[in-house]
């Protein structure tokens, strides 16, 4: 049988989506939905993980669901095409979790980057949650409960992938072929693995406060480009300025399209051209900013459209959610049959089993 292509990829309810999803993962998923070369595609909304790091804040997690599935909404995610759901209410996803944790070793999840560097960008040092600190886990279990074989995600998830591909090598190598080893899908735009925050610090993230989020207000989008991190030592328009960690040109590389410039910016011919003045001196931040802005409003505009739209009507998209939770719990179940078969846990639905038992005690 030809091997299904899966795609499953999703997002912690822990505030509304920004820029840096939108280029890390979140159009490509639209464009892969759409292509027709894959024959499923999962998106989920990580409640649970989001808990792990925000366990005395329900709400919090809670009032993001809606906000992140709006968010899906409008930049194309379509339920026709996409199962959408929310990670808690697939049980099975929890049961994985519990059986996966036996084939990964503690210091093992301590040399995971992402878990390092995200510990300490929370500060938790020693007193980190277990949830928290196995959570590579719980995403192999979310990755391969739907037998997923491409991750469209940023390049900060690339050793979380790596971890679900060892575990299932080590589940398949004990118990047999069961389980399908994903593939990373990284953005081709090397300004988009990573989007740094509009205060120029490495990752623009919905915890560090330092979002364009995909439903500012275009108001709020002007502001936040005309504030952000440019070169600090680019005092006066005749200096020249330094491209590298500039913030208003990486969000350039990762936005802007040779048509942008007969449109809003036609004494320039190109992105290169630009780069050129500014290193030259003889060009403002302003001015540059400015055409980022026009190029973030042509963006943005149609996605906060199509959200205002789907804000009219919150029952359609619970009922959606709940649809796509029933599609996602079928899935993992039958999944989960595989696995605990694989695993000899199986005990009522195995003949065989209770026959060779008989055989054993001797009651034939
Ligand atoms: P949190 O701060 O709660 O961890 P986050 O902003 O890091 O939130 P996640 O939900 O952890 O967002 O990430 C969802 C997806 O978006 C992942 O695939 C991640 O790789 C991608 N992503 C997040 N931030 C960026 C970014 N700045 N640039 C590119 N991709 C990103
Ligand atoms: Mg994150």
């Amino acid at each position: 049988m030809k091997k299904e292509k899966i795609i499953l990829t999703g997002d912690r309810p822990t505030g509304r989506l920004h820029i840096g999803h939108y280029v890390g993962s979140l159009k490509r998923r639209v464009e892969l939905q759409n292509s027709g070369l894959y024959d499923k595609t999962f998106i989920f909304i990580a409640d649970a993980q989001a808990l792990t790091d925000n366990i005395e804040n329900p709400e919090k997690v809670r009032q993001n669901v809606i906000e992140v599935a709006l968010d899906y909404m409008a930049v194309g995610l379509d339920p026709m095409k996409s199962t959408i759901f929310i990670q808690s209410q697939i049980p099975e996803l929890c049961e994985l979790t519990f059986y996966y944790m036996d084939l990964v070793t503690v210091s093992r999840l301590q040399r995971n980057p992402t878990v390092k560097t995200e510990i300490q960008m929370r500060n938790f040092e020693t007193s980190i949650p277990v949830g928290f600190f196995t959570y590579p886990i719980s995403q192999a279990a979310d990755i391969t409960a739907f037998k997923a074989t491409t991750v469209p995600v940023g390049e900060d998830q690339e050793p979380m992938i790596e971890q679900t591909r060892e575990i299932v090598r080590r589940f398949n190598h004990i118990y047999g072929d069961t389980l399908v080893e994903p593939e990373i899908l990284l953005p081709d735009n090397a300004a988009c693995l990573r989007l740094p925050g509009t205060d120029g610090k490495a990752k623009m993230s919905k915890s560090l406060g330092n979002c364009i989020y995909l439903s500012d207000t275009a108001d709020e989008v002007e502001k936040k480009v005309k504030s952000m991190y440019t070169d600090p030592t680019h005092l006066k328009v005749s200096d020249p300025g330094k491209l590298e960690g500039n913030t208003v040109f990486t969000y350039l590389d990762a936005f802007c399209k040779p048509e942008h410039f007969g449109r809003y910016l036609p004494d320039y011919p190109d992105l290169n051209e630009l780069k050129a003045h500014y290193t030259r001196g003889g060009l403002g931040d302003m001015k540059v900013k400015k055409f980022l802005a026009a190029i973030m409003q042509e963006e943005l505009t149609p996605i906060r459209e199509r959200r205002k739209e789907f804000e009219k009507d919150i029952p359609a998209i619970y009922e959606m959610l709940r649809k796509g939770c029933e599609t996602a719990r079928a899935t993992a179940t039958a999944t989960l049959d595989e696995v605990r078969k694989a695993m000899k846990i199986n005990y009522f639905d195995d003949a065989e089993l209770i026959a060779e038992q008989v055989k054993r005690f001797g009651q034939e």
